[in-house]
């Protein structure tokens, strides 16, 4: 089974990718990690998607797809993609979106669902300056909705929880706007190829949770 998890920043994207993983074993691709780890890297990918990352803008189109093209090329065949997969934060654009389509015909796989995290603007902003993620594994927490046993630790691996460089209040509001201009009308193109199935994502994690596991279980 393979899925398209969409939403704005901050919908919960991570969270439910993350109850995903354990219940269907399928394997999370999230293009924003991708990059963060470049970046630690110092990879050619992260030396260009640092600048656009720290303001808030979309790394350009033609660099993210070669990064995911190749991503693919090299793990697409491992025994961790047996059950398929989740993308994270990929497809963000309409010409990534169409590329995608090209992707999966070059792989030889479809997507069976798109969903979609339907989620208020102004929750989004409480949930991105509470989020903060573990700099070693990349697990997020909330300060107040979802924290950690222990503040500023991970319960997981130990590591230093950290607020992500692109959360300041003006990286968040620049990439709320950069998401309702390029990846907001991803929303029409799956719904009118018959793809997209929303899902309240202004609910309890555990509510969002179950609704997903509802429709996937179906698929
Ligand atoms: P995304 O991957 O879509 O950017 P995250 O999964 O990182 O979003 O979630 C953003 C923040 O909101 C995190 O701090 C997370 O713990 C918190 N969060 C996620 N889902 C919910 C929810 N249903 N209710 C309250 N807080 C949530
Ligand atoms: P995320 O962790 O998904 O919130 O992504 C963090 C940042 O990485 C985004 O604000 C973008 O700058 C960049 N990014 C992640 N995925 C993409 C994508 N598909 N296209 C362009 N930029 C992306």
């Amino acid at each position: 089974m393979n899925i398209i998890l969409m939403g704005p920043p901050g919908a919960g994207k991570g969270t439910q990718a993350a109850k995903l993983v354990e219940k269907y074993n399928l394997k999370q691709i999230s293009t924003g990690d991708l990059f963060r780890k470049a970046i630690k890297e110092e990879t050619k990918y992260g030396v260009i998607a640092k600048y656009f990352i720290s303001f808030g803008y979309l790394v350009p189109d033609d660099f993210t797809i070669q990064m995911v093209e190749e991503y693919l090329h090299e793990n697409i065949h491992t025994e961790e993609f047996k059950n398929g997969f989740i993308l994270d934060g990929f497809p963000r654009t309409i010409v990534q979106a169409k590329k995608l389509q090209d992707i999966c015909d070059m792989f030889d796989f479809k997507i069976d669902a798109v969903i979609n995290l339907d989620i208020p603007e102004d929750v989004l902003i409480k949930r991105l300056s509470g989020r903060r993620t573990c700099e070693d594994c990349g697990k997020s927490y909330h300060i107040v909705y979802n924290p950690p046993k222990v503040e500023g630790v991970c319960d997981v691996c130990g590591g230093q929880l950290l607020q992500r460089a692109d959360e300041s209040e003006e990286a968040v509001q620049v990439r709320i706007d950069t998401y309702n201009k390029q990846t907001k009308p991803l929303i029409d193109y799956y719904q009118m190829k018959g793809e997209l199935i929303n899902v309240n994502g202004d609910q309890t994690m555990d509510q969002v949770t179950q609704d997903i596991y509802d429709i996937l279980d179906k698929i």
